[in-house]
């Protein structure tokens, strides 16, 4: 018999929200917390795909706190202030990364005392990706980005987060730094985008699936 969670976890399939330029709209199921950009899913009879649950009104993703920092960085981008843009997508990656862990503690059961204890110990990023992410969910982040098919989406966060540092603790003592190459806006704005599509993918994943009161 196998004990392997995963290969208990009916099939679905991820239904992303459209590209409008700004940020995404995806409802949750509050039963379960599955995330879909399918519009049938607003309507609280449309039965939830992945826990078949209806008739409770469903709140949507991200949150306003996140749609306002999106409608900023968009903006910033517009008016090509790439070293805004990459600060700010940093920021909000940073931010997005602490929802997803907060969710899936959650969906282990942990209480609030608990996920903010972590959280407040626990305020490295590389911390929270090497550590806090696969003691949660048995695999590396870098492993399940390649999985859900954003296998270069680690490596470029990573790659924009070294030019970040660079360019805000530079000093007299490390010697002239150069700003940040506009193409990293650009680059910004394409993890920003990717961003939404693996977070909802990792939540349909680690939070709706399989793991709830086990
Ligand atoms: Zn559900």
């Amino acid at each position: 018999m196998s004990k392997k969670k995963k290969q208990q976890r009916p099939p679905h399939r991820t239904v992303f929200a459209p590209e409008t330029g700004e940020a995404p709209i995806y409802w949750e199921c509050p039963t379960c917390g599955y995330l879909s950009g399918d519009p049938a899913f607003l309507d609280a009879e449309h039965e939830c795909p992945f826990c078949k649950g209806t008739g409770t009104e469903r709140r949507t993703f991200p949150t306003e706190r996140i749609r306002r920092l999106d409608a900023r960085i968009r903006s910033y981008h517009r008016d090509g202030d790439h070293e805004i843009v990459v600060i700010l997508v940093m920021a909000f990656l940073e931010t997005i990364l602490e929802d997803i862990i907060d969710r899936i503690m959650a969906a282990h059961g942990a209480d609030v005392q608990l996920r903010r204890m972590v959280m407040d110990t626990q305020r490295s990023i590389g911390v929270r990706i090497g550590k806090v992410f696969p003691a949660l969910v048995g695999e590396e982040f870098e492993d399940a980005a390649a999985e859900l098919g954003y296998r270069d989406f680690p490596y470029r966060w990573r790659q924009l987060r070294e030019a970040r540092n660079a360019f805000i603790h530079d000093s007299p003592f490390n010697g002239a730094r150069d700003t940040l190459q506009p193409s990293m806006g650009d680059d910004a704005m394409d993890l920003l985008d990717q961003a939404y599509k693996l977070f909802v993918l990792l939540n349909n994943r680690f939070v709706a699936d399989g793991f709830h009161g086990n």
